[in-house]
């Protein structure tokens, strides 16, 4: 179970992440993309961070859709649509809800993932943040689905997350602007799957504070 009190710390901690890695998630958009996904992301996240007051005793799916639509409005790369869409979706699942089941989790996680991959037409393979996101979602449900704690399942997520982005380094980008570069992607870890698990890894660090 995880209250709406919870999404707004995990959502404010992850603004504060992204604050910080800001520089390092450039230098890796330099290198196979246009250098700004660092910079495009702590525009969005300063937006959401300014907005925070205005979701308290907001329900989950309020805040999660209030999220969404500052990040596509403040966002002009390709991952504030996308991003947005994603918390947008999960807000749709969350409509109303105070609180939500670990199941529910799973499953506003799961349908972010969708809104994603139907927004980018990307599937997982092609060096974007699904890379990070995709095998995260799986892991996370399978743990959750063999009667694992939502801050276990969770951490086996973010292993997964860690693998997908070392993976995104072995394979060339076919999605976004680094596809540009074909074979000279190769070597490269994804900014976005990098950013992604940022924001996974920032989420289990605040259910591990309890
Ligand atoms: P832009 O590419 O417009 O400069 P950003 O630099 O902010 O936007 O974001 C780049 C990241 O967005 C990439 O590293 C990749 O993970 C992600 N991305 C780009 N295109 C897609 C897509 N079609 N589907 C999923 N993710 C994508
Ligand atoms: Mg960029």
């Amino acid at each position: 179970m995880i209250d709406a009190k919870k999404i707004l710390e995990i959502i404010s901690a992850v603004a504060k992440k992204i604050e910080a890695e800001k520089d390092f998630l450039t230098q890796l958009d330099n290198e196979i993309g246009d250098g700004d996904h660092g910079i495009n992301l702590s525009r969005g996240f300063k937006s959401v961070e300014e907005k925070l007051p205005t979701f308290a005793d907001k329900d989950i799916g309020t805040i999660l859709k209030g999220v969404g639509t500052q990040l596509v409005s403040t966002v002009g790369g390709a991952s504030g649509p996308l991003y947005g869409t994603a918390f947008m979706k999960a807000g749709n699942v969350c409509k109303g809800k105070t609180e939500i089941s670990d199941a529910e989790f799973v499953l506003a996680f799961e349908t972010a993932i969708n809104g994603i991959k139907m927004r980018g037409k990307a599937v997982e393979g092609e060096k974007t943040m699904l890379d990070a996101l995709c095998p995260a979602c799986k892991v996370l449900k399978e743990e959750i689905d063999s009667g694992k704690t939502l801050t276990e399942a969770l951490a086996a997520g973010v292993e997964a997350a860690e693998k997908g982005v070392e993976f995104t380094k072995t394979i060339i980008a076919t999605k976004g602007r680094a596809a540009y570069l074909g074979e000279r992607s190769l070597g490269h870890q994804d900014p976005g799957a990098t950013s992604s698990l940022y924001i996974l890894q920032t989420a289990l660090k605040v259910l591990q504070r309890g």
